[in-house]
């Protein structure tokens, strides 16, 4: 049988949209859980998250996905994002639309360490093929021809420069959906009025996140900025449905992708939406 393409492919604003909401929930259960104050964080979640997951998949990546598995392509997932939350939502997209990703998971774990406070050197992103090129011959018993090779990812510049000349790159356009979940909802007073995890909630609310858990008069205060919060996501939303990318990908097929293809088409709007949120 003729070996298909091996696509290697971006989660953040690649697959899914902004995640911002969700990891706040997720890093706050995290920490109660490490200290003690809630027993399994992630099955506490689960059940915003479903949701939540659900609608920051990018439009069309089921299709797409499925239209590749049955070309014989072997698709991975390689993110830059922290192992265990990645493999948490990786996990999730997958129940969601019911096909799996090829193993191992290329997350944190397997990019190079980018110090911030120093110059990154230009040639070397975070990510490199030569850091995941083993994991993957081995998964699929062959070796790696580039030109079979896939990459899309929503930021070129995090990627090795070698890696850059040598597979094929598709480059999106970042796709920026924030999905909400109430950051208080399921947790114990206990655990959102914890000093670490107050700072957190105010870090995210603008220093509303104390007097959100304030009995008097808190909740109220509380529903309010998610009533406001969820309604600007729901014009955002409005927007970002109309997300293309992932429909162009399964109709132009490695074939038809040039290396470094970049499909930039913009989402089309209609007269009723609103422009593109301020903070992509
Ligand atoms: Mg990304």
């Amino acid at each position: 049988m003729k070996a298909g393409p091996v696509y290697v492919l971006d989660l953040d604003q690649t697959i899914v949209g902004n995640v911002t909401w969700v990891n706040l929930k997720y890093n706050i259960a995290m920490y109660a859980e490490s200290i003690g104050l809630i027993a399994d964080g992630k099955a506490l979640l689960r059940p915003w998250f479903v949701d939540a997951i659900a609608a920051l998949i990018r439009p069309h990546f089921a299709e797409f996905f499925a239209h590749a598995k049955k070309q014989g392509a072997r698709v991975f997932v390689y993110t830059s994002s922290e192992t265990t939350w990645a493999t948490y939502v990786i996990e999730i997209v997958e129940e969601l639309i019911g096909l799996t990703f090829d193993r191992p998971l290329f997350t944190r774990a397997n990019a190079r360490a980018v110090d911030p406070s120093v110059l990154v050197d230009p040639k070397n992103g975070s990510k490199s093929m030569s850091l995941i090129r083993d994991a993957i011959e081995k998964s699929i018993g062959r070796a790696l021809v580039p030109e079979h090779v896939v990459i899309v990812d929503d930021n070129l510049g995090v990627w090795d420069r070698g890696d850059v000349a040598r597979y094929q790159f598709v480059t999106c356009p970042p796709y920026a959906y924030k999905a909400f979940v109430d950051p208080f909802d399921g947790f114990y007073p206990n655990v959102v009025s914890h000093p670490e995890i107050a700072r957190m909630l105010m870090k995210a609310n603008n220093s509303t996140g104390i007097a959100m858990y304030n009995p008097l008069g808190g909740l109220q205060m509380r529903y309010q900025w998610c009533v406001t919060t969820l309604a600007n996501i729901t014009r955002e939303y409005e927007w970002h449905k109309n997300d293309e990318f992932w429909l162009q990908m399964r109709l132009c097929g490695v074939k038809g992708c040039k290396a470094r293809t970049s499909l930039t088409r913009t989402p089309t709007r209609s007269r009723a939406e609103p422009p593109p949120p301020p903070r992509a």
